[in-house]
Formats: structure tokens, sequence, C-alpha cells
């Protein structure tokens, strides 16, 4: 069986809905994972906002607002008055229902069950639109199975066991519904599994029922070997290891979050990241197989700032590297690439919101030199050590590029460049020339 998440603009209005029922009505057995329709779960924050500031008033303009919204969609997406009105007082009874939490007092606890209105309308939407379709489509109440435990993470075992016996249910249907995001915590109150986390819904699904793939519909336009924006003549890439997506994913690439994909990971269930905009592309496939040998992308990012730390006391020491990190640590800061020497290291950060804090700790232990408006370059693909070639293939293109720092052996996926900003398109055309087009 295969699992099929769409993203909140893939159900972002009745249209879309529609293009999403007929997409997935092929006879096969599935189950469909839906986000909120696109903006819901924002305005469900807003509304949240309000209330935790004690503004009932402001909370329910937004609300009315979102409902007339809801109430013209459900207008459009039915042909049948059964349907429409049946809909209607479902939508009405959930915004009641959001209402209600208006007059009370309001914590985190109450703002997760506001952020769980979204999937659990989207989800009653479509399914009602099937049944009016005559498809034999079920919807599957992922606060039934979907669980997280003490440490708020997934609970594998109890996800697989209560969906297996909500699917023996209704053995027979045709498209199983559920609601992405949306689950219970370990004291079964209503939670979710952050934003964005309709992608790790659909992942664990997966990974409970060994569906033989995952499939991510988005409408954006599937992943390239380099930033068409830039670079002339980019082609799409049908084929990723985990790890090459992991590595990509920071760049923004417009790739699953590595967490998200995880238990797909490991339970070996290749994940295929399709456009609903353009259904008969083959898209990406993301799996566990290494296609030996290949360069698979170049991606970068800018804004990046470089330090370099430089101190003879380095030297020999233990303990230097820890008390440099310590202090990114303490003022929140995440260290992305890392290049050292015997008598200095440097590293790059993309938030620079403590940046003079860090720079006057760091004086502490060395010479400090910064470098800003830095880009990263990352080639990603097979780049295991025994490989040979790759490297050098890499660094010819990067010839006429002055390029502050290099860091290749952190994984077996990766060779990443630190250049200036300005340098960027000329990196990265050169990247596209010398690896994917054999100039
Ligand atoms: N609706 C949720 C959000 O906007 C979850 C998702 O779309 O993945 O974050
Ligand atoms: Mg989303």
């Amino acid at each position: 069986m295969k699992v099929l998440k769409f993203g909140g603009t893939s159900v972002g209005s009745a249209q879309r809905m529609k293009e999403v029922a007929k997409l997935i009505t092929d006879g096969e057995q599935k189950i469909v994972v839906l986000s909120a329709m696109s903006g819901t779960t924002n305005t469900l924050v807003e509304i949240s906002d309000y209330l935790y500031k004690k503004n009932p008033e402001g909370a329910n303009e937004i609300i009315n607002r979102l409902e007339a919204k809801y109430k013209q969609n459900v207008n459009e997406l039915y042909s049948t008055d059964e349907y429409k009105q049946k809909t209607q007082e479902f939508i009405k009874a959930q915004f009641d229902y959001i209402r209600s939490y208006t007059k009370d007092i309001f914590t985190l606890f109450e703002e997760k069950v506001i952020l769980a209105q979204g999937e659990l309308i989207s989800t009653n939407m479509v399914t009602n639109y099937l049944q009016e379709q005559g498809v034999n489509a079920i919807l599957l109440p992922a606060l039934e199975f979907m669980r997280t435990d003490k440490n708020s993470e997934p609970d594998p075992v109890y996800i697989k066991e209560k969906l297996a016996a909500q699917l023996e249910i209704h053995p027979d249907a045709e498209i199983y519904i559920t609601q992405g995001f949306i689950c219970r915590n370990a004291y079964g109150e209503i939670d979710n599994l952050q934003r964005g986390g309709s992608d790790y819904t659909a992942s664990l699904i997966g990974a409970a029922v060994n569906a033989s793939e995952i499939q991510i519909w988005t409408d954006i336009d599937g992943m390239h070997d380099n930033d068409p924006r830039i670079v002339d003549k980019t082609s799409p890439v049908r084929h990723l290891h985990f790890e090459e997506a992991a590595e990509l994913a920071y760049f923004g690439a417009k790739i699953l979050h590595p967490t998200c994909v995880q238990p797909a990971k490991y339970a070996n269930i290749p994940v295929r990241l399709l456009n609903t905009m353009e259904p008969t592309a083959p898209g990406t496939l993301i799996s566990n197989d290494t296609e030996k040998g290949k360069i698979k992308a170049v991606a970068a990012k800018d804004n990046i700032t470089a330090i370099k730390i430089k101190s003879s006391r380095m030297l020999l020491a233990h303990g230097f590297l820890r008390k440099v990190f310590e202090i990114f640590e303490s003022y929140q800061t995440s260290i992305d690439m890392i290049c050292t020497s015997e008598v200095g290291v440097s590293v790059s950060i993309d938030n620079t919101k403590h940046l003079n804090e860090i720079l006057d700790d760091l004086k502490k232990y060395g010479t400090v030199t910064v470098d800003q408006d830095m880009c990263i370059i990352c080639v990603v693909g097979d780049l295991e050590w025994e490989n040979v070639g790759f490297e050098a293939k890499a660094l010819d293109a990067m010839r006429d590029i002055p390029v502050r720092m290099i860091s290749f052996g952190g994984s077996n996926y990766n060779i990443s460049f630190l250049i200036r900003e300005e340098d960027k398109k000329k990196a990265l055309q050169s990247l596209s020339d010398h690896l994917f087009n054999n100039k």
C-alpha cells in the first residue's frame, strides 16, 4: 500500500481539493495524509496569540473571517445539498468549538486543540467530497493512533498497533484519509508534531504499514541539480540517497526535513517527491540506494559569516575546541562548517544575532577574524573517500574563485566550499559545467 501526503496549498481551495480527489482515485488502495488548507494553521496561531493576550474580540474577528472562507469553499466543493449541509454543519460545530475557547483561560493546552482544527476540517471536507463522488473513502481519525511518548517522540509501536486496528474496521475501503500534523501526547491530550509536521505523519504511517512507497505531493517545482534561477541548463534530480537529501535540506532545497523522513529511512521505504501541478512527472525518489560515483546536486546558502580563531595555545593542547564551541552554544548559535589547522579553527554561522558577544568571548582564546557576506556552496553525491577524482573535479571547477574554507569528509555525501557571496553565481555555473555538463 502507498501513503500519499498533500500539503496545504494542494488542498488550498475547493478546486484544488477536486484535483487531489482526481489524482488519488485510481482504484488502488491507499492512505492519504492531508494538511490543513493553506494559511489555516497560521491563522489558528494568530487566533491563539489574541487569546494569550486576553483579547477575545480580536480572536473572534479572525475566527469569523476564517469561518466565512470555509463556508464559501464548501459551497463550491459539493454539488448536492445533502453534502453541502452535512459539511457546513460539521464546520459550524468546529468553529463553535474554537469560539468556546475565547471565554476561558488560555494555555498551551488550549492552543494545541485550536491548532488541530485545520487538519480536522480539511480531511472531513475531502472525505465527504470523495463520498459524494461515490468513492469508497473512509476517514481515519489520527487522534486515535498518532501518539507521542513522554519524551515527545512518536511512539511507533503504539502507532502501528492502533493504526492497524483502525484499518481493520474498514478493510475494503479504497481510500483512507487522515490528518497530518495532529496527534495525542503521552497523557492523551491533543498535541501536534510541530509546524510542517504532516510530512512526519506520512513517514510514520508509511513505516507503520510497511508501505511500498511514501509520496509527498506539493505544488512546487521538483528538485534540480543546481539553482535554475541562477544557472542555465539545470536538470531534474531523479534520485537521491536519504543522506544526500539530508545534506541538501540545510540549503532550503525544497526537500523534506531529515527528522520527518527518518522513520521511512529506517524502515527502508522510498519517499517520492511529486508535483501536483505536473502530476505525470516522475518526481524525485529518495531511498537508501546510492548511485555509485554520481554527483547529484549543487546548492548554495547566503548570509554566512565565517569566524577564525587563531592561537598558538591550540597547538598540542586539549580542550581548546570545546571552549570555543561552548561559547557558540551559550549564545544558542549553531555552527555549520568547521575547518581546523593545528593552530587555528574556522567556523561558519548563519545566525548573527549574538555575533558581537560571541566575538568578545572568543577573544579570550585567540586572535579573531570575521568575514561577512559569505556563501556556502555544497556539492552532494557519492563522495565516499575511497572514490578518486571527485574532489579534484569539484576543486577544478573552483579554480578561479577565492575559497575561504573547504570541508570534506564529514559525511560520505558532501563537499562544501565557503566563498564570497559575490562569487556565488560564477561558482554555481562553473560547478554545473564541470560536474553535470562535462565542459
Ligand atoms: N498544517 C500544519 C502547518 O502548517 C502542518 C503541515 O502543513 O505540515 O504547519
Ligand atoms: Mg506544510
